[in-house]
């Protein structure tokens, strides 16, 4: 596919700095005295524009002895292999994390760690991990100098917020990026916000104006590359522009879970449950998964059997077949305990979320494999209480979404404690969803969830008002047992 490029004139910005790049895709040059730096490529067709700009600026390509890449994303990287033909002494740096983008194009020489200083000639160039954008995104800060004074430039390595959409995130199926992409770029803005930064370098143009900074140069006495208060205005607005993001979506991607099907009206998690919470208007449903004697995954919720089938023992002690001689009831209403491959079948070409809770331990690995057999990865989270089924969960199948059921803030435990206990395990194994009970929903707590890259859903919604204050902290999702009422409350809102 080709780009098409609007090529700018190249030009010195600061000191020993240019710009070489084009509206698309920005490309800045250091003159280090001893060999060239190449921070950013750009697109395939940015690699004969950047040769010629550095010979209208009086450098040769072959004088290139670093190529520094932000991130792995294509408008950064592509023109990459290409410049190496005619830069046989480059060394390129990519961190590691990001070298899933570069397909094989070129083997990047070095990764980069926190901290890390690039030298050569008159250049140091501090490296800052600041994932968030990409998992390998580094930023980018070294000292450049003009008429004796010297100024630190700083670039933010990744300030795009776009991909972190949910649509983005949930479409790479063979990826799946981790919601916590959203939380490690807010961490990566607060400690950017540390940087002091005279001059903001844009890794696009239009980030801190280079193409107007550039017609001002012209008749401006001051650089107007100068300016100390660019970098923290810019860094607010990236970190208002992701929580805008995510605020809307709890609004456009809000998912309406018919709890067990919509139970209130209907015998519990059955095929009749699912199709009346579905024709109420849920985007979602929530069912419970377990395991019966011969190996049959079910949808069922409780422990025993004596609240629903009125029969002693529970799932495990029971073959299907036997289960199938009683009746799931909601007064006049009947049917039968249905098969999570029932369940899939019937619901999978619907437009809808699956949350399907882990009732027991151990069943991971055959829930995994029923949800890859009807291709439903992308619509399914995984939840549970047992935080060790959906650690096991993440390791057999990294490509599912999970969500921990909590009570993050019951009346007898110290409720700051056990959330934060709780939010460095989910942390720890890359869990997308957080699923605390209604009682703990309040405004500040879903933004803080949502600032840790979290999506916030919530149970236990006992009644209409408990339903409208949870939708009215933010949240992005509940189950609920009535989802006809969720579904009208959600229209009053539009
Ligand atoms: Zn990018």
């Amino acid at each position: 596919m080709a780009v098409n490029l609007t090529k700018m004139t190249p030009f010195r910005m600061i000191g020993n700095l240019y710009f070489v790049g084009t509206l698309e895709a920005s490309s800045h040059l250091i003159d280090t005295g001893d060999g060239l730096i190449l921070i950013d490529t750009g697109y395939v067709e940015n690699a004969p524009l950047i040769i010629e700009s550095l010979a209208e600026l009086g450098f040769d390509i072959k004088d290139v002895k670093i190529i520094l890449h932000s991130h792995g994303h294509g408008d950064h990287t592509l023109a990459t292999a290409e410049l190496l033909k005619h830069a046989p002494l480059a060394k390129t740096y990519v961190k590691k994390e990001d070298e899933i983008f570069l397909r094989g194009r070129f083997e990047p020489d070095y990764d980069m760690s926190d901290g890390d200083v690039i030298r050569l000639g008159n250049t140091e160039i501090l490296i800052l991990e600041t994932p968030g954008h990409t998992r390998g995104t580094v930023s980018f800060f070294f000292d450049v100098t003009e008429n004796g004074v010297t100024y630190r430039a700083g670039m933010f390595g990744g300030a795009g917020t776009n991909q972190l959409k949910k649509r983005y995130l949930d479409s790479a199926t063979k990826w799946r990026f981790p919601y916590r992409l959203r939380g490690m770029f807010f961490d990566s803005v607060e400690r950017l916000r540390r940087e002091k930064v005279d001059v903001f370098v844009g890794n696009h143009a239009r980030q801190n104006k280079t193409p107007e900074k550039y017609e001002l140069m012209k008749t401006a006495s001051a650089n107007p590359f100068v300016d100390p208060t660019e970098w923290g205005i810019f860094l607010d607005a990236v970190e208002a522009r992701l929580m805008g993001i995510i605020k809307d979506e709890s609004r456009t991607e809000f998912v309406n879970y018919a709890h067990r099907g919509a139970s209130t009206y209907c015998p519990e998690n059955t095929m009749l449950s699912f199709y009346t919470g579905v024709y109420m208007g849920a985007n979602g449903i929530e069912t419970d998964v377990q395991k019966t004697k011969d190996g049959v995954l079910v949808l069922y919720h409780d422990d025993t059997l004596g609240r629903i089938l009125g029969i002693e023992g529970s799932i495990k002690d029971y073959t299907y077949e036997e289960l199938l001689a009683y009746d799931v009831k909601n007064g006049e209403l009947r049917d039968k305990i249905p098969t999570l491959d029932d369940f899939l079948s019937h619901f999978k070409n619907f437009d809808l979320t699956f949350a399907i809770e882990l009732k027991v331990a151990g069943i991971e690995r055959e829930v995994a494999d029923m949800i890859r057999k009807h291709g439903c990865e992308g619509k399914v989270i995984i939840t549970s209480f047992i935080f060790g089924a959906i650690e096991a969960m993440k390791e057999c199948a990294p490509e599912l979404r999970v969500g921990f059921l909590t009570r993050l803030y019951p009346k007898d435990v110290e409720g700051d404690e056990k959330e934060k206990r709780v939010i460095a395990d989910l942390i720890r194994i890359g869990a997308d969803e957080i699923c605390p009970a209604a009682g703990d929903f309040t405004p500040e707590r879903v933004e803080r969830w949502h600032r840790l890259g979290f999506r916030v859903r919530s149970w236990d919604i006992s009644n209409r008002d408990v339903m409208k204050a949870v939708c009215d902290a933010g949240a992005d999702g509940m189950t609920v047992n009535f989802p006809d009422k969720l579904t009208e409350y959600i229209k009053e809102q539009v």
